[in-house]
C-alpha cells in the first residue's frame, strides 16, 4: 500500500525587502517595501508535494511565536500534514532576510533558529512518521548529524531516501551510502564533486563517483538546460520544457516535489522526471516561492 512521503527539513519565514540599490557597508537606506513569505527548502518541497495531492508529512521545528504558526498554516493550506512539526521555546522560527534591488540582485542572510534545534532525539520521537511513509526527503538546512541519523534510520526501516544537498557542502561516504537518490543543482554538484566546470564528461564522472560511494541514482538539475539522470544502467540528459521564465525562485524545490510525488506513484524515474520538469517549468513562469508551485490539475493539464 502506498503511504506517502516524509520531508525532514527546514521551515523559514522569508522577509523580503525591496530597495532601489543594495546598501554599501555602513550605509542606511529607505526600502521600497517589505513582505513576509513562507520558505525554507524543507517546507517548500513539502508544499510542492502537497499541492500535487500526494500524501506528505513534514518533520521540522519552529519557534512558539507568530511566524511559526503562520508557516504551519501555509503548509496546511498546501495539503501538508504538519502534526510532526515541533514547537520549541528555545529558539525563534528560522528566518531568511532577503534584500532585492530593482535589477533582481540580492543579499540573503539566513538565521536557522529553531531549524538548528532539530535533533536526533526529535527524529526518534517522530519515528512513527518515518515508519509510516515510503519515501523520506531531506536537505541540508537542519543539523548535518540529524540528516545523517535520519538517512540511516530510514534505510534501516527499508524506506527510499532522497537527499537534496542544499545549501552546498561536501559530504562524506558515511552519509552518501544511505542515499538512494541524490538531487543536487549545478552549483551543489560543483561543490560536492570539486568540479571546475560542468559538461557531459564531468557530470558522468561525478555521478559515477557518487555511485561508487553507495548512492543509487543521481539527478543534477541544470536550470533551463533541464536535468541529467544517472543510475548504474543509464545516463540521460532530459531537456527542459520550453517556457518563458519570469522568476526561477523555487524551481529546484518544485522539481524535487514533482519528482518525488511522481516516483511514489510509479516507481519509474523516467515518468517522475517528466512530471518534475512540468511542475518546475510552471513554477518558473510565475513570481514567488510557495505561491508559484503548481497544483495537480495544472500539471495534469500539461501532461494531457
Ligand atoms: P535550483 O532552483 O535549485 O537552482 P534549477 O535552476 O537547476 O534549480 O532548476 C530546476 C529545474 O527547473 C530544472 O531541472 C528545469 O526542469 C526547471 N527549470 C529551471 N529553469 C527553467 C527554465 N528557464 N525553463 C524551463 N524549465 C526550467
Amino acid at each position: 500500500m502506498v503511504q506517502g512521503i516524509a520531508v525532514v527539513g527546514s521551515l523559514n519565514m522569508d522577509i523580503v525587502v525591496t530597495v532601489d540599490k543594495l546598501p554599501a557597508e555602513g550605509e542606511t537606506l529607505h526600502g521600497r517595501g517589505m513582505s513576509e513569505v513562507p520558505g525554507g527548502k524543507g517546507a517548500n518541497q513539502a508544499a510542492a508535494i502537497g499541492k500535487l495531492q500526494t500524501p506528505v508529512r513534514m518533520i521540522g521545528k519552529v519557534g512558539t511565536e507568530g511566524n511559526g504558526t503562520a508557516l504551519l498554516r501555509s503548509l496546511e493550506d498546501a495539503g501538508v500534514d504538519t502534526s510532526a512539526v515541533m514547537k520549541t521555546p528555545r529558539a525563534p522560527t528560522g528566518i531568511a532576510v532577503v534584500t532585492v534591488d530593482g535589477d533582481g540582485h540580492n543579499h540573503i542572510i539566513v538565521v536557522p533558529g529553531a531549524n538548528g534545534e532539530l535533533s536526533k532525539e526529535d527524529i526518534d520521537f517522530q519515528r512513527h512518521v518515518i515508519e509510516q511513509c515510503d519515501i523520506v526527503i531531506l536537505q541540508l538546512e537542519v543539523p548535518l548529524e540529524t540528516v545523517a541519523y535520519t538517512l540511516r534510520l530510514a534505510k534501516e526501516l527499508g524506506k527510499t531516501t532522497v537527499l537534496n544537498p542544499a545549501p552546498a557542502r561536501k559530504l562524506d561516504e558515511d552519509i552518501l551510502r544511505y542515499v538512494d537518490i541524490l538531487i543536487p543543482n549545478e552549483h551543489e554538484l560543483q561543490v560536492m564533486a570539486k568540479l571546475d566546470r560542468i559538461d557531459k564528461q564531468t557530470l558522468e564522472q561525478a555521478a559515477r563517483q557518487f555511485m561508487e560511494h553507495g548512492v543509487g541514482a543521481v539527478i543534477v538539475t541544470l536550470g533551463e538546460e533541464g536535468c541529467f539522470y544517472a543510475d548504474c544502467d543509464r545516463m540521460v540528459l532530459y531537456p527542459a520544457r520550453k517556457v518563458k521564465a519570469t522568476d526561477t525562485t523555487a524551481a529546484g524545490d518544485s522539481f524535487i516535489g514533482g519528482f518525488v510525488a511522481g516516483y511514489l506513484a510509479s516507481r519509474d524515474a523516467d515518468a517522475a522526471i517528466r512530471q518534475a520538469q512540468i511542475a518546475a517549468a510552471i513554477t518558473v513562469t510565475r513570481h514567488g516561492a510557495q505561491s508559484s508551485l503548481p497544483t495537480r490539475q495544472e500539471v495534469e493539464a500539461v501532461q494531457t
